[in-house]
């Protein structure tokens, strides 16, 4: 069973202090893949510093060399991965970036370029800004051939571009929702990876203030029940002492568990 960790909204507005407060008992021990955001805007947002609430312009990556260097030295060790977080992050008037920006294929192309000859790495692997993605966003990253991964995308076949694979995906998560004794509006990550013509899907739990323990480890005994594999996605801007013991205790259960194998969410990917 693989597990991973993902952590979302690095950018410009990062301060490496912050990263490292968080995850220098954690990167050690499971790599963390971080989801950045190549030219973030300034906006009122909780995870911009309130100087920039005002600015309305996008931020370049590069433009925080410091954390760049960090980045380049947590990558070049193991201990991070680089993920693509949308290409700004802002919202739009009809919904969040990658359900409303109007040319959501170069923001891909684009960002996942310049993160790359920046970083001197691979990326390999999407997230969409508030796990929010519209059928064009989806049919947009098919297109770039980048993995997903989000939270809670929906399978139904009328929210998603037609491919071959649509519909044996989607039975196979009802199929799955039915052997867990669920009715359609329960909450439900689904434990596998689900392959499409050009990319692959995997959904995340997610470490926000509120989440317990004990659903954590629900969550990662049932994946592991059903021979699946877990990831868990938080925010480190909003990781206190709370959010971060619960983190821990849920990585020394997991550690605690036969078979068990924390990899970089890359990784989850992987045939085998
Ligand atoms: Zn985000």
């Amino acid at each position: 069973m693989k597990v991973a960790l993902r952590d979302d909204d690095t950018s410009y507005f990062t301060d490496p202090a912050r990263l490292d407060a968080v995850y220098h008992d954690v990167w050690n021990r499971v790599p963390v893949c971080l989801a950045v955001v190549p030219h973030a805007m300034g906006f009122a947002d909780k995870a911009i510093p309130e100087k920039y609430w005002q600015s309305h312009r996008a931020y370049p990556l590069e433009e925080n060399p410091a954390l760049v260097a960090h980045l380049k030295a947590l990558t070049a060790s193991g201990k991070v991965t680089i993920a693509q977080h949308g290409f700004t992050h802002e919202d739009f008037a009809d919904g969040h970036e990658f359900q409303a920006a109007p040319d959501l294929e170069s923001r891909l192309a684009r960002g996942q370029a310049y993160l790359e000859h920046l970083m001197g790495t691979k990326v390999r692997v999407f997230v969409p800004p508030h796990n929010a993605l519209s059928k064009r966003g989806l049919r947009a990253i098919s297109a770039s051939g980048l993995n997903l991964l989000g939270s809670f995308l929906s399978f139904r076949p009328s929210m998603r571009p037609w491919e071959p694979q649509t519909l044996g995906n989607w039975w196979r998560v009802r199929a799955y929702r039915a052997s867990t004794q669920r009715a359609r509006g329960d909450r439900m990550i689904y434990p596998h990876v689900l392959r499409y013509r050009h990319h692959a899907e995997f959904g995340c739990h997610t470490l926000i203030p509120g989440t317990t323990l004990d659903e954590l480890v629900r969550g990662f005994e049932e994946a592991r029940r059903a021979g699946g594999h877990f990831c868990l996605a938080t925010h480190y801007w909003e990781v206190d002492a709370e959010l971060k013991d619960i983190l821990i205790r849920f990585l020394d259960h997991a550690a605690g568990t036969p078979g068990v194998q924390f990899v970089a969410a890359e990784r989850l990917f992987d045939a085998h």
